[in-house]
């Protein structure tokens, strides 16, 4: 693309850099770049709540039995699964949907985030209880390297990679040798070990296959991986398993947050505050006191129980009374910063597969927007949109701060693309980049089976959801299995349980 082309595409930048400490907005005023549009966020106080500062807390304007905390998938399953109590759902940012949001283009919806679920889950089950109807993806994987484009890249794809014969023998070995260990039953064994000591016996191509895969779908290269998270992963592309268990709606999983939210507004709207930033949340003996600024004012409920389904980096700044272990545990999630680029096409460019892995780029993958719609009676296709998923290391968290920085790795993600093949020469019509500073918890070594048990137990009264509760990766089933989890917990306490029966009757570990 010469540079005169490249001025005349509309760049627009949009999102939070994270749901708690994201961008100086002075940086974003500073930056000279073609028109672009940036969605506001809380992030001022946020950045407060961080550095410790301490807010005024007004005497409390109302009581409630249960307050729930985040509007993403978690905060809404656990406000529709509670919704026959007295209850009251807070949410930083302007919309509902967190990470599960999306954006239209001429009235087709693309993903700004979260895509696909699987069948037979948590959040399946309960996106057809609200009459939605998922449809099958259907389509393995493919990969796109070395100017080739391969099908099915764990199945029959490996015997087609453009690579050595040896190459291609240690793909095949690594696939037999890792799937033994993913059939055995002691799965937890795996999960203090990185996936890269695995990988240094085979040929460093399947490192970069898996150093490709890895932030896009748990945030984590493979030095950072949990090897139990990786051998599930192949399971699911190589195993005996026989169908894609993927699905999806058009917009993606914000499809289902969109529901959530609607079908909670019919009854409940007044119980649904956005645009309300928590800045603390405080146990007392009998209650909890819940202060969140809103309005460019501070104001304070309270509440018998809470259920809080923010990210565990933000929740373990806003609860007071969290043990140091339980405050450590928090802390040591990790969260990867992330760009999703939609690019506009105005003729067919790119639909051949769902989801192409494409090794060696500034991106790891590229889904076709409208993939499950291709399969429906009558459907014609006026743009094509396709999603690009591009996982920042955390050390360049800082260049997603400024628009230039976000309109670079867009123009890099562009250019690479291009070169991929060369049917993808055309330019799109638009470039959409949505920006997120700590959306997913990185699936690291030791985190499912040491850091989550120490960081989800309940308090007294505060019971904790988000996926980052569940895991083992951040996936809207997780969050969704957590809600469940913290509204079975907050219904035994409203009945008189104790903490200890509570707990454990909601099914928490220890
Ligand atoms: C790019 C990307 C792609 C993904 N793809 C998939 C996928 O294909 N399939 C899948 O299953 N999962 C996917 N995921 C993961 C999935 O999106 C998440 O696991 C899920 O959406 C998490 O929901 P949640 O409600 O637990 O957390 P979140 O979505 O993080 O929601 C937390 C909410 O709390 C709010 N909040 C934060 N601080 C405060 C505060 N102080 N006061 C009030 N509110 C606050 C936030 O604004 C946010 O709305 C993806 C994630 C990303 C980032």
């Amino acid at each position: 693309m010469t540079d005169s082309r490249r001025d005349f595409l509309k760049f627009i930048v949009v999102g939070s850099m994270a749901a708690g400490c994201p961008v100086d907005v002075s940086l974003l005023a500073a930056e000279d770049s073609p028109a672009p549009q940036v969605d506001g966020d809380h992030f001022e106080i946020c950045h407060q709540v961080r550095d410790g500062h301490t807010f005024a807390k007004p005497p409390i304007s109302k009581r409630y039995d249960v307050v729930i905390v985040g509007g993403g998938i978690g905060g809404l399953s656990a406000a529709y699964f509670l919704r026959a109590h007295d209850f009251l759902l807070l949410e930083k940012e302007a919309h509902w949907g967190g990470n599960a949001t999306m954006e239209e283009y001429q009235g087709q919806p693309f993903c700004t985030g979260s895509a696909f679920d699987y069948t037979g889950t948590a959040s399946d089950h309960l996106a057809r209880e609200l009459g939605l109807a998922p449809i099958p993806i259907n389509c393995a994987d493919p990969t796109i390297v070395n100017g080739k484009w391969v099908a099915d890249t764990w199945g029959a794809g490996l015997d087609e990679l453009p690579y050595s014969a040896s190459v291609r023998e240690s793909f095949k070995k690594f696939r037999k040798d890792m799937l033994v260990l993913a059939n055995d039953k002691n799965q937890e064994q795996f999960d203090n070990t990185p996936l890269s000591k695995y990988l240094k016996s085979y040929a460093p191509e399947v490192k970069l296959w898996w150093d490709t895969y890895g932030p896009s779908n748990y945030g984590a290269t493979s030095d950072d991986t949990s090897t139990m998270v990786a051998l599930d992963e192949l399971k699911d592309m190589a195993g005996e398993a026989e169908h894609d268990s993927r699905i999806t709606l058009p917009g993606g999983n914000a499809t289902l947050a969109q529901k959530l939210a609607q079908s909670l507004q019919v009854k409940s709207v007044d119980r649904m505050i956005a645009g309300a930033t928590i800045v603390s949340v405080d146990p007392q003996k009998t209650e909890v006191h819940i202060t969140y600024f809103q309005n460019n004012a501070l104001h304070t409920v309270a509440a018998k129980f809470v259920v809080m389904a923010t990210p565990k980096f933000i929740t373990s700044r806003i609860v007071s009374d969290l043990s140091d272990d339980q405050t450590e545990a928090m802390r040591s999630f990790r969260y990867c910063p992330y760009l999703v680029i939609n690019m506009i096409y105005d003729k067919p460019v790119y639909n051949r597969a769902y989801d192409t892995w494409c090794p060696g780029t500034t991106f790891c993958d590229v889904v076709v927007a409208d993939w499950v719609m291709q399969t429906q009676p009558g459907y014609k296709q006026k743009n094509n949109i396709l999603t690009f998923y591009t996982p920042v290391s955390e050390l360049h968290r800082d260049k997603l701060l400024q628009i230039s920085g976000c309109q670079k790795i867009a123009q890099n993600v562009l250019h690479d693309f291009q070169k991929l093949l060369p049917e993808f020469s055309p330019d799109p019509i638009e470039v959409q980049v949505y920006r997120r500073g700590h959306p997913m918890f990185l699936s690291a070594p030791g985190i499912f089976t040491k850091v989550m048990p120490a960081a989800n137990q309940p308090l007294e009264r505060v019971v904790f959801a988000n996926t980052d509760s569940v895991g083992p990766e951040s996936l809207v089933y997780a969050a969704v299995e957590a809600s469940r989890r913290a509204a079975d917990w907050t219904e035994k306490r409203l009945a008189g349980s104790t903490p200890a029966a509570a707990r454990a009757a909601a099914g928490f570990s220890k």
